[in-house]
């Protein structure tokens, strides 16, 4: 019931990796970036994605017409594995790459893939995801947030809330009711919206965590007059554009490799002391690494065969979300309290990774609510 068919890399793909990994290596070795954990939702750099844009490595999988490259999914795969695994800051782009633009290719206008996707793929647009709100979050068809149509398009009036980015993002795709729902069926009269972040009644505010830092926000949307062609693909057909949105945000491997840059950064100073105890931690972290990735690989093959595998994607994300727990749990562990005493990067890079750990199992749905998509699966439910 569950497929995740076997994914060979291609001679090109492997040739990709080692040129994002030199181009990677050089960056890091100029100053260009230090490495981070978390580093597609809390790295932002808008000079070092336009540089992946230059270098034709974002909106990969896009016909040439749009700005894309054309490539297979499974090279989009070593190119995003490659740079969250050195922790690069490409948090400014990522959620335009990896989903806001296919929604666009699929459901958009031939006027909003040409006027949108080709700036995305130059890594100088960039997308907030407009779902959650105060109200709405694991169940979205609560979304009250509205949107009315007018004699010039439509106007929208609501709140959105944990938009990740969106204080330097250019768009916003927001879910919106446009109809009331059709008795016990709410997820009917959803319609998706790409909302310029600029227009005015349309208010951005950051919301700070405890470091202090600004990642996600609070957006306002008072009675923000949109223009008749904000409207995404079709009228009603929110909910269903939405799913298919989800399965990419949750499939990829930043559901596994967040942290990966502090496991690497870890690796010298345990190899230097390794006992039994840390060998067989080690090897299992290795072992449940290596199955996470062969599982995110089908996934990957699936969709470029044009499949959704939305459950799939859940149980990726979901054993993804526990390794990367346990993985830092384990580290920390193994490092000893004596935190002072490490190398300035791996305490950095834990401080962070220990941050932002709990965030992981809630963002692009909770573990409760993808258990139970699982569950479904499976027939317990
Ligand atoms: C770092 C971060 C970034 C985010 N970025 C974005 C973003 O860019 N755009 C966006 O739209 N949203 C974003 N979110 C919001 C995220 O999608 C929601 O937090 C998530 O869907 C949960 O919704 P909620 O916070 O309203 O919690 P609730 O839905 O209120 O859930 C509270 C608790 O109840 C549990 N629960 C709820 N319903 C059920 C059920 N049916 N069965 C069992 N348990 C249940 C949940 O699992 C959870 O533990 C982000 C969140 C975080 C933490």
């Amino acid at each position: 019931m569950f497929h995740f068919p076997a994914a060979a890399l291609d001679a090109e793909a492997r040739a990709l990796r080692a040129e994002v990994r030199a181009f990677l290596e050089k960056e890091r070795a100029a100053g260009g970036f230090v490495p981070a954990a978390d580093c597609w939702v809390s790295c932002a750099s808008p000079a070092f994605s336009a540089k992946l844009g230059a270098r034709g490595w974002l909106g990969m999988l896009w016909p040439r017409e749009y700005g894309g490259q054309a490539r297979p999914a499974l090279h989009r795969y070593v190119t995003t594995e490659e740079l969250l695994a050195a922790g690069a800051p490409v948090a400014a782009h990522w959620v335009a790459d990896r989903q806001s633009g296919a929604q666009i290719l699929r459901y958009g206008t031939e006027a909003q893939k040409h006027a949108i996707l080709p700036r995305i793929a130059a890594g100088e647009c960039f997308f907030a995801i407009g779902m959650s709100e105060p109200q709405a979050g694991s169940d979205l068809a609560a979304v009250a947030t509205r949107a009315e149509r007018t004699a010039t398009g439509w106007r929208m009036t609501g709140r959105k809330i944990w938009s990740t980015g969106a204080h330097f993002c250019h768009y916003m795709i927001v879910l919106a009711r446009t109809s009331p729902a059709e008795g016990r069926n709410r997820q009917a009269g959803l319609s998706q919206f790409l909302v310029d972040l600029r227009t005015p009644g349309v208010d951005v505010t950051g919301i700070r965590d405890l470091s202090g830092a600004v990642h996600f926000n609070e957006t306002l949307f008072d009675g923000a007059e949109l223009p008749e062609d904000a409207l995404l693909g079709t009228e009603g057909a929110g909910w269903a554009q939405v799913m298919g949105e989800l399965a990419m945000e949750r499939s990829g491997p930043e559901r596994f490799l967040t942290s990966f840059a502090l496991i690497e950064a870890a690796m010298p100073v345990l190899a230097a002391n390794a006992d039994d105890r840390a060998r067989i931690a080690l090897g299992r972290l290795a072992a449940r690494l290596k199955t996470l990735r062969r599982m995110s690989l089908g996934i990957a093959r699936r969709l470029q065969e044009g499949d959704a595998p939305a459950t799939e994607a859940a149980l990726v994300k979901e054993m993804g979300n526990r390794f990367e727990a346990e993985a830092v749990r384990e580290l920390r562990g193994l490092l000893g309290p004596a935190m002072p005493d490490w190398p300035d990067e791996l305490a950095r890079l834990m401080r962070d990774a220990v941050l932002h750990l709990p965030s992981n199992t809630l963002r692009g749905g909770t573990t409760e609510i993808l258990k139970g998509m699982i569950a479904r699966e499976l027939g317990m439910r």
